[in-house]
């Protein structure tokens, strides 16, 4: 049985909304990588006792408990004074930590204001946890069963501090197995997409299924035990990679390094000793911007012009224009393949986010030409990313040998 874990959020903000709390998002992830089982996260405004009476349940039930917020100057900081209190620990004078924040002060200019000397006011015994990153250091310390780690809420303290000292900590501290995650990245599929067809693989009590859904890709996880049968796990993902079918430009955690979809094109555009040259139209350069110190990458260009023609184009026009354009491009640079994009549906489609443009990705390879046609809706930023990403997941399947 892995060791349980519970994450802590101390804050007004954070149990009013105002502040979103990423950093349980942020730790529930880095803890479950880490083998231990995640087993609640909690938010506490500014009272006291709320915050004593939950260390003290904590104490009893978790074996390790991460708390972020709360280690601050000013009165509603509140986690060190409820530390003392409910663990009858009373706060002492941490000289080097005082040194530390006076150092943090002199470093920028400043003259430490009195209230950071409540910084150095540490729980008796507890161990002191250096912040290079900001003023407030943090602290850990066992009580009952659990062993308490006390984190700054800053998230760009908080997770070099994790990352740097905690986590190492916590690998000596307690005996974890890493599980094991697979990663099936997607271009193209939605979620709800991904979910429907996946819907009939019988996925095993102990493999825990997630989705990611970012900027440049969707990527449907599974966290397996660290001892899973490694031929069960090769068939469970043979089974979503199938399900997911030519969408899947790369599957991480197999022992193949994988990265963005670039990076994807980029292995098999050396590989086949490929050139490239483009033209882009609604993601305006950020095609390009993905490829960027890419060798095979040995034009890019915008059309502004074709952009208004485009408009008034039905559909086979459009195609006839970017198949001609791709050839003039092939002649004028002598690449060996040329991606050329198009779209319809208006200018001003593209600046409402209610309203869709359809994008047109036109590949020619010596004399084939390859199409792919994609509606894409969502705010300008959208649109464009898409459009970008969607033109070059038309190479990918070119170069994969997938369905186009
Ligand atoms: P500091 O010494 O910097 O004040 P602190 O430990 O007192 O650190 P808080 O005062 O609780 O931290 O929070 C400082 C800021 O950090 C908040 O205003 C918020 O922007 C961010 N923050 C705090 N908790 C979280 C959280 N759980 N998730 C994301 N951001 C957070
Ligand atoms: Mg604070």
């Amino acid at each position: 049985m892995n060791p349980t874990l519970e994450i802590f959020s101390q804050g007004e903000e954070i149990v009013t909304g105002q502040t979103v709390d990423t950093n349980a998002a942020w730790l529930s992830q880095e803890a479950i990588h880490c083998g231990f089982t995640v087993t609640r996260h909690t938010a506490v405004g500014d009272k006291l006792t709320d915050l004593i009476n939950l260390l003290l349940d904590i104490s009893e039930r978790a074996d390790c408990c991460i708390c972020t917020g709360g280690l601050g100057p000013t009165s509603d900081d509140l986690t060190a004074e409820a530390v003392a209190q409910a663990f009858n620990r009373p706060l002492k004078f941490d000289a080097i930590a005082f040194e530390q924040i006076k150092a943090f002060f002199v470093r920028r200019n400043r003259v430490m204001p009195e209230v950071n000397r409540k910084q150095a006011m540490l729980p008796e015994t507890a161990t002191r946890i250096d912040n290079a990153w900001g003023t407030a250091p943090g602290f850990s310390l066992k009580h009952q069963r659990c062993w308490f780690v006390f984190l700054p809420g800053v998230p760009s303290e908080m997770k070099p501090l994790f990352l740097d000292y905690v986590k190492p900590d916590l690998l000596t501290r307690f005996t974890l197995q890493l599980p094991q995650l697979v990663t099936l990245k997607t271009i193209g599929l939605g979620e709800s997409a991904i979910q429907e067809l996946i819907k009939d693989i019988q996925i095993p009590f102990d493999v825990q299924l997630g989705f990611r859904a970012g900027t440049e890709d969707v990527q449907t996880k599974l966290l397996f035990p660290f001892d899973y049968p490694s031929a069960a796990l090769t068939a469970l993902v043979s089974e979503f990679s199938q399900s997911l079918g030519d969408y899947v430009f790369a599957i991480d955690g197999l022992g193949e390094v994988t990265d963005d979809l670039a990076f994807e094109v980029d292995k098999l555009m050396t590989v086949k000793n490929h050139t490239l040259a483009l033209v882009e139209t609604v993601s305006h350069g950020l095609l390009a911007a993905k490829c960027v110190g890419y060798d095979w990458l040995v034009k890019a260009s915008y059309e502004q012009g074709v952009i208004q023609s485009a408009q008034a184009m039905g559909s086979a026009e459009l195609l006839d224009t970017a198949k001609g354009l791709a050839r003039d491009v092939q002649e004028k640079t002598g690449v060996t393949s040329v991606l050329v994009q198009l779209y319809s549906g208006g200018k001003e489609a593209l600046r409402d986010k209610d309203q869709s443009i359809n994008v047109l990705s036109v590949l020619l390879v010596g004399n084939r030409f390859y199409e792919t046609n994609h509606t894409i809706v969502g705010s300008l930023n959208r649109k464009q990313n898409q459009a970008a990403l969607l033109t070059l997941d038309l190479l990918r399947r070119y170069l994969q040998g997938k369905a186009i």
